[in-house]
């Protein structure tokens, strides 16, 4: 069993509830168990301006699977809520990234681990240290550490 986190974020159609809901459908995940999941966060975009900000937030799983097979299921969970907007290919309602998979590097033409844009991205990093305070990439670097150097101003949690 590997622990894997995963990154949750949504920008359209109402993302808090894109976000809540992903979080129940990942606890419903075969092969897969929920053991944490963060507060929900709210970020400015990355890049243009013109758009919604963002709510973010990270679980933890425990799970039995090989890396592309999770990332299988977590497209498909992506489709999912892609599916509310049928008529055209508008922007994603959910992104789902894998953060850490175990102490894995994985560097493929589908998987990319640790997520490469994660040290520099305060609403993923945030989320991360509240769920597991003591956590560091696999070569060891401190995610607290790595928050502490990231510029935090955009962003709010958006619960107690
Ligand atoms: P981003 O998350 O950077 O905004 P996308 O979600 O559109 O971009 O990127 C999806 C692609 O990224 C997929 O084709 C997937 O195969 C690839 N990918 C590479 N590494 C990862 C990862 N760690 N987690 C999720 N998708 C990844
Ligand atoms: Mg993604």
């Amino acid at each position: 069993m590997v622990n894997v986190y995963v990154g949750l974020g949504s920008n359209l159609d109402n993302p808090r509830a894109h976000v809540t809901r992903a979080i129940q459908e990942l606890s419903q995940l075969a092969h897969c168990e929920l053991l944490l999941s963060s507060k929900l966060y709210s970020s400015k975009p990355v890049g243009p301006q013109d758009q919604d900000d963002f709510v973010n937030a990270v679980v933890l799983l425990i799970t039995e699977l090989e890396a592309h097979d999770l990332l299988d299921q977590l497209q498909a969970l992506e489709q999912q809520h892609q599916r509310v907007r049928e008529r055209h290919w508008g922007p994603r309602t959910l992104d789902l990234d894998m953060l850490l998979f175990g102490e894995q590097c994985i560097s493929s033409s589908r998987l990319s681990v640790p997520h490469p844009e994660m040290k520099n991205r305060a609403f993923v990093l945030a989320p991360l240290v509240e769920l597991s305070p003591e956590l560091t990439m696999p070569d060891g670097t401190s995610l607290q550490q790595l928050l502490n150097q990231c510029p935090i101003d955009d962003l709010t949690c958006l619960e107690p």
